[in-house]
């Protein structure tokens, strides 16, 4: 098994961090500041049968102005190319509802027509567990999902089942 699978969200999501993890290098800038991250970046990593490259897109927003448009062409692009699709969210901005901007991208998702996971990351960052089940009900109503998952990428939190479930897609 081997193939693309492009990580897909709003900036600040985590993306890039959990792609370093996955690949276990640093090959992606992690800043807290917005769109650090301005084009495609790769990484792969080899596992028992499979081998997957990760691209890692710049942070997926409404276009604004030509140089996010340009971005977004390039994230378009990304989801075309690849075999699946990783959407990650901020769990801790979700709280009060999945956003407009992480539902503009899962409609992006949706519409690539690309088999695709849901994490919804940084889960370590809700108070209680239970916190995170209205944001699982509300995403799963975004796209029509192989799998979503509540991850935490800087605490390594269901990144295992994850992974397993991005490679049964490959
Ligand atoms: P990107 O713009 O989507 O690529 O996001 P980054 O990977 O650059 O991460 C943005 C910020 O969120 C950084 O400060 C990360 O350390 C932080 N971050 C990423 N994942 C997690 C997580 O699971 N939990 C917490 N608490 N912070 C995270
Ligand atoms: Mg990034």
């Amino acid at each position: 098994r081997s193939g693309f699978v492009a990580v897909v969200g709003r900036p600040n999501v985590g993306k890039s961090t959990l792609v370093n993890r996955l690949v276990g290098q640093k090959i992606s800038i992690i800043s807290s500041r917005p769109q650090t991250t301005r084009s495609p970046i790769r990484g792969v990593r080899n596992g028992p049968g499979y081998q997957a490259v990760f691209v890692d897109t710049p942070g997926s927003q409404k276009p604004r102005d030509t140089l996010r448009a340009r971005m977004q062409e390039r994230v378009l692009d990304s989801l075309s190319e690849s075999d699946v699709v990783l959407f990650m969210l901020d769990a801790s901005q979700a709280k009060g509802g999945v956003g407009r901007g992480d539902r503009f991208v899962a409609d992006l998702v949706a519409r690539s027509r690309t088999p695709a996971i849901a994490a919804i990351n940084k889960v370590d960052l809700l108070p209680r567990r239970d916190d995170a089940l209205p944001i699982v009900d509300e995403v799963r109503g975004l796209a029509d999902w192989e799998d979503v998952f509540l991850i935490s990428a800087t605490a390594g939190t269901n990144i295992e089942p994850l992974m397993d479930a991005v490679v049964r897609l490959l």
